[in-house]
């Protein structure tokens, strides 16, 4: 009997999850300054490395992060990934393109989507700023921002963005 027509011993059926998600104080905090338009990391006391979105705690000192920083809504493109296969119930229609994005003067990248550039003209180290949605239409998510876009400044190269530790 080949593999083909070996009987399967699981089956495949959609199912239905509803979850609860419960922010710390950390990311409580930020998202309550996202739902108000305001980017806003933490810093460690020790090595001065921004998170955003802050976790609470710096996981090179395993202490807390207890300084904010307020940012801007600009940053570079650290790397990205081009998705063609479509994820089910995802409004966005492939291709396109996800991107780590490195906020100014944070230590860490999130993930975001790029849009208004053509998928062949980004680049690692692109400058790129937030494009909100309507202020009506804020909540407490970074999907406050519908992507990132490129802006009319130079790139980065992203190697000098590797931290040092003060
Ligand atoms: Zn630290």
């Amino acid at each position: 009997m080949s593999n083909d027509q070996a009987p399967k011993d699981y089956r495949e059926s959609l199912i239905h999850l509803e979850y609860q998600y419960t922010a710390g104080s950390a990311t409580t905090t930020f998202l309550n300054q996202v739902k108000e338009g305001r980017l806003v990391g933490q810093a460690c006391p020790k090595c001065q490395a921004v998170y955003v979105p802050p976790r609470g705690s710096c996981p090179r000192d395993g202490i807390a992060t207890t300084i904010e920083v307020p940012l801007t809504d600009k940053g570079c493109i650290e790397s990205f990934t081009v998705v063609h296969i479509p994820i089910p119930g995802n409004p966005i229609v492939p291709p396109y393109v996800c991107a780590m994005v490195r906020l100014d003067k944070a230590n860490i990248s999130f993930l975001h989507l790029i849009q208004g550039v053509e998928i062949d003209n980004i680049r690692i180290g692109m400058r790129i700023q937030a494009v909100w949605k309507p202020k009506e239409e804020w909540t407490h998510s970074l999907e406050n921002i519908k992507w990132f876009a490129p802006i009319d400044e130079p790139d980065i190269d992203v190697s000098t963005l590797r931290f040092q530790a003060s």
